[in-house]
């Protein structure tokens, strides 16, 4: 048998830490219920445990992007209510019918192919419409709205679809006191209040994603989206730290010392030999790499606690592993290097990874591969 134990490198995920997160963000909500977004592997926490564990703590809803991760979420069986947002045409409408999935439409296209498949279903759809309201991503336009409020009535009518939810995103909600945050703000109430005078009846109207949700409870509506914050992230420096929020991080990026040896000065260290040892020291090689997600950008400024002190990467992140100068240090090996953690065993967090790699600590977390066990405490 192939050997599963994690004994190379771990993304240990603190399930415990993630509950408390989520508490944190309903007591925060302002009384709206509580999205816990779960797209892209959980934000590469692990979609299945981590729906499960936000579910435990109070989340009522759960949302991805595609409609493949909701339906993933539902054959492991959640039936949490769910939302998907990221359709192409041909997608799995009938599917995500059949399974009570809300589906998000930004435009005709799509109210066109739900439509075709609640019919043959036998089953009215659950449609969110996705309102652009400054953002310049999915969603639809301000002046395209009134077709599709229209075109979504009159499926309801029939009784092809339901329209459950009036939706938008924030494009700068991380940047507090950015003039957009209003705007996008009187756009949406704008939006919904046409929606309603033509007689949509939604259950649920929302906009905020973590850092609407942390610093702005005016956006709160009746949902919120919470996805990095539920991680125990921070959404950016500028709204605070997670601590601020009482918030902790959930995961812990580890791996064990695959050698240390001695090596005189002037020795060029991994590709390219962007380090050279500046005197006689000792090499670390830490056995995790780009192809694990850890950011070739980090060569020679991310940091990582080993033996008690942070280090460096020493030259080059390579595919499988990178180097740290300890310095004459000896830990054995085997010994852990803490990659990124919650920080309170003085480790780095992966906002200070993000900073070492000019990156958003989203990025750190998401990407970190599925070459590394995640082991659920
Ligand atoms: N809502 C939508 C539509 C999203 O795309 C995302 C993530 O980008 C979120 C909510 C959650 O955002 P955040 O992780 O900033 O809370």
């Amino acid at each position: 048998a192939v050997p599963t134990a994690p004994l190379r490198a771990r993304a240990e995920i603190d399930l415990g830490a993630l509950r408390a997160n989520v508490r944190a963000l309903r007591a925060r909500a302002s009384g709206a219920a509580v999205m816990a977004v779960v797209k892209s592997d959980a934000y590469g926490h692990g979609a299945v445990p981590c729906a499960r564990a936000a579910v435990e703590a109070g989340a009522t809803w759960l949302g991805t992007a595609t409609p493949e991760e909701a339906l993933a979420l539902r054959a492991a069986g959640l039936d949490t209510r769910m939302l998907c947002w990221l359709w192409v045409p041909g997608g799995p409408w009938r599917q995500a019918i059949e399974a009570g999935i809300d589906v998000s439409l930004s435009g005709m296209w799509a109210l066109r192919e739900v439509t075709e498949a609640a019919r043959s279903a036998g089953t009215p759809a659950r449609v969110q419409l996705k309102a652009d309201t400054g953002l310049g991503r999915n969603g639809c336009q301000p002046a395209d709205w009134p077709e599709l409020v229209a075109g979504a009535l009159r499926a309801e009518a029939e009784g092809l679809v339901r329209v459950t939810g009036l939706w938008s995103h924030f494009a700068c909600a991380d940047e507090p006191g950015h003039p957009s945050i209003a705007a996008q703000l009187t756009r949406f109430r704008e939006m919904v209040a046409y929606a309603e005078q033509q007689g949509v009846r939604p259950e649920v109207r929302h906009i905020a994603n973590s850092p609407a949700t942390l610093a702005l409870p005016e956006t709160h509506f009746d949902l919120v989206r919470p996805g990095i914050a539920t991680y125990g992230v921070s959404p950016s420096p500028e709204i605070g730290t997670p601590a601020d929020f009482g918030l902790r991080p959930v995961m812990t990026l580890s791996a064990s010392l695959a050698l240390v040896k001695h090596v005189p000065a002037g020795h060029g260290v991994s590709y390219g030999h962007h380090y050279v040892t500046p005197g006689a020291t000792t090499l670390g090689l830490v056995p995790v790499g780009y192809a694990d997600g850890v950011p070739r950008h980090a060569s020679g400024t991310g940091p990582v606690l080993v033996d008690g002190k942070w280090r460096t990467v020493a030259g080059r992140v390579a595919m499988d592993q990178f180097v740290v100068d300890l310095g004459g240090d000896e830990p054995p090996v085997g010994a852990e290097a803490v990659l990124f953690g919650p920080g309170d065993r003085g480790e780095p967090t992966a906002e200070d990874w993000a900073q070492a790699c000019g990156t958003i600590a989203y990025e750190i977390v998401t990407r970190i591969g599925t070459r590394v066990p995640r082991v659920y405490v």
